[in-house]
């Protein structure tokens, strides 16, 4: 399987980070080796002393798909989740400045934490509220309302590069509120309410 991201797709976050509003969504990968293992705390890389947490709504895919028109991508999914997108940000800006792919920020061991997944039917995606709490403060509020490019958007524009299989999770783009992680930290998801993930940092 793989991890297609989404970057830049809430302005407020847009303009946290100072970067330009794109004419298309942002995209990039993880590789399946990114995927933190259920249960298992979040390590802080040795590479960077400035990681990010930043919480996104996911969308799991359920079928092979290329060429996918917005108006039929609702029928390649049948469950959204919530999850965490770990960025080095030095790193990230490092990349940036000099022009380079973003891989060795955003797509290492444990970067990707995918929590609970959840029938779609049971929700209104596109007024769909999620929270991120770092040490039972609210740091992220998000609502799929803010979002740039909605859900069947983003599966139809990045189906236009990569056939989607069976299993692919997309992350869809973080909300504003994003900021570092320090030791011993527990990161808490909620989305409507449910809690969708509870990570301790390590
Ligand atoms: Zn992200």
């Amino acid at each position: 399987m793989k991890i297609i991201c989404i970057g830049r797709n809430y302005a407020k976050h847009i303009e946290e980070l100072a970067n330009e509003r794109p004419d298309n969504p942002v995209v990039f990968l993880k590789p399946d080796s990114a995927i933190l293992p259920n249960k298992n705390p979040f390590f802080i890389p040795p590479f960077s002393s400035d990681v990010h947490y930043e919480v996104e709504v996911l969308i799991k895919i359920n079928k092979v798909g290329k060429h996918i028109a917005s108006r039929f991508a609702h029928k390649y999914y049948d469950e959204i989740g919530l999850g965490i997108d770990f960025t080095a940000r030095d790193v990230q800006q490092q990349c940036k400045e000099k022009g380079l792919p973003w891989e060795k920020a955003k797509a290492f061991d444990g970067s990707a934490v995918i929590g609970n997944f959840y029938n779609k039917k049971d929700f209104n995606l596109e007024n769909l509220s999620f929270q991120l709490f770092k040490n039972n403060e609210i740091v992220q509020d998000g609502n799929t309302q803010s979002m740039l490019w909605k859900i069947d958007e983003l599966i139809s524009y990045v189906s236009q590069y990569f056939t989607l299989k069976k299993g692919d999770i997309i992350f869809t783009g973080t909300p504003a509120g994003v900021g570092k992680v320090s030791e011993n930290d527990v990161l808490l998801g909620q989305i409507e309410g449910l809690k969708a993930f509870e990570i301790r940092v390590k």
